[in-house]
């Protein structure tokens, strides 16, 4: 790969905030998209697919059906496992394969978008012409200049820290592929349990093609988080007998978004698109719409505007994303409260359906 010395944008992460705001800064001129990973990426995740999600991308191209895995749909059940009660809700995702969802993502950028995969930005700096990157790809570090750039480096967003906009803390997921040995119902369980203690959040199950995934979301600064993943999936195991052994094991971080000034768009010549920029649901984990619709944003700001115009043109396009996720944190003392858990089991299971629906 050789670099050229100038692009009009460099895009740092292939996400699915990265490609969208590549796809988009394309239209304006040249673009590089840059990634740590080797590509095709592989990115721990349930690869649920909420309707935004899919309506967003259905205005986009047509998915193709090769990534989507057995059982297609699957729809949302809230479980209170101590209780034994479960609210099956209207919520319904498209159930695909992450690792090649990203990889179609990044087939429909054009000829004009660069990508190089095994190469992470280790710095940069803004001046009065623009940013000045700098790339690492096989043992040399490429000084490169663009007009804008974009942040789209997930939960743990260097771009953020070095502009000095602070970094949300994160929480630790675990997410365990487990083979079948029996029928999973065909739900995409989030589920409450007291047991594991003050650091677990929640837990998630679903059938995803001959494999259960189950995944847990723990607090930030859980310690021995494998031992608290080991214990979870002995509980689950204990009533989910089609949960055979685990064939592989992930470890990832996901968003902790805790106040809307987590939302960050940017400064200066600098965008921050998906978790980087703090685009991620607090109440659901749900990130894929989020990370699309900000990208989308900030593409489509950096191809209607001049370099030093897109960052405000952005911040005005994302404002209904801000207050959807600043409504959401409201109903987080309720979720995260033993009462509010508690109580959730008696509310009627349309309600349940109702309020997970805004969430
Ligand atoms: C276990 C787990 C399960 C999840 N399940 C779901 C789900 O089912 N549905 C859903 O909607 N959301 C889910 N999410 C959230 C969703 O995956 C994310 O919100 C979404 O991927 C965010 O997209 P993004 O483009 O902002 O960042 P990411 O997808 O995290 O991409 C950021 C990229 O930036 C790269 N990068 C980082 N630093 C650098 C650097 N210095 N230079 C170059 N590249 C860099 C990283 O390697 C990474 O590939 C889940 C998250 C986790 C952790």
């Amino acid at each position: 790969m050789v670099f050229k010395h100038e692009y009009d944008t460099v895009v740092v992460g292939a996400g699915p905030a990265g490609v969208m705001a590549a796809l988009g800064a394309a239209r304006r001129g040249t673009v590089l998209l840059v990634e740590s990973a080797p590509m095709p990426r592989d990115k721990s995740c349930g690869g649920m697919l909420n309707e935004y999600a899919q309506e967003f991308l259905g205005r986009i191209a047509p998915l193709p059906s090769s990534m989507v895995r057995d059982p297609e749909h699957v729809h949302f059940r809230y479980v209170d496992w101590d209780r034994g009660i479960r609210k099956p809700t209207g919520l319904r995702f498209l159930n695909v394969d992450r690792r090649e969802f990203d990889d179609w993502l990044v087939s429909l950028l054009p000829d004009n978008v660069e990508v190089v995969g095994l190469a992470p930005v280790t710095g940069f700096e803004q001046d009065r012409g623009g940013v000045r990157v700098s790339v690492k790809h096989e043992d040399s570090v490429h000084e490169i200049r663009c007009e804008n750039l974009v942040g789209a480096d997930g939960a743990r967003s260097a771009v953020r820290r070095t502009l000095g906009e602070g970094s949300v803390s994160n929480y630790v997921t675990l997410q365990d592929f487990c083979r079948l040995e029996g029928e999973l119902e065909p739900y995409f369980d989030c589920i409450y349990m007291r047991d594991i203690g003050d650091c677990y959040a929640y837990s998630y199950v679903v059938p995803k093609g001959g494999f259960g995934l189950v995944g847990s979301v723990y607090y930030p600064k859980t310690k021995r988080p494998h031992e608290k993943q080991d214990q979870t999936m002995e509980i689950l195991r204990r009533s989910l007998p089609a949960l055979g052994e685990t064939v592989k094991r992930e470890a990832s971080v996901a968003l902790h978004v805790r106040a809307a000034t987590d939302v960050v768009a940017g400064r200066g010549r600098v965008l921050l698109v998906g978790e980087a920029g703090g685009f991620m649901s607090p109440t659901s984990g749900e990130g894929i719409s989020y990370a699309l619709n900000s990208g989308m944003a900030a593409g489509e700001a950096l191809a209607g505007h001049s370099p030093d115009e897109a960052l405000a043109a952005y911040r005005a396009s994302i404002d209904p994303i801000a207050r959807n996720i600043a409504r959401k944190l409201r109903w987080l003392p309720f979720m995260e409260s033993s009462w509010g858990k508690y109580l959730a089991g008696f509310v009627p299971t349309p309600i349940v359906s109702k309020v997970t629906e805004g969430l």
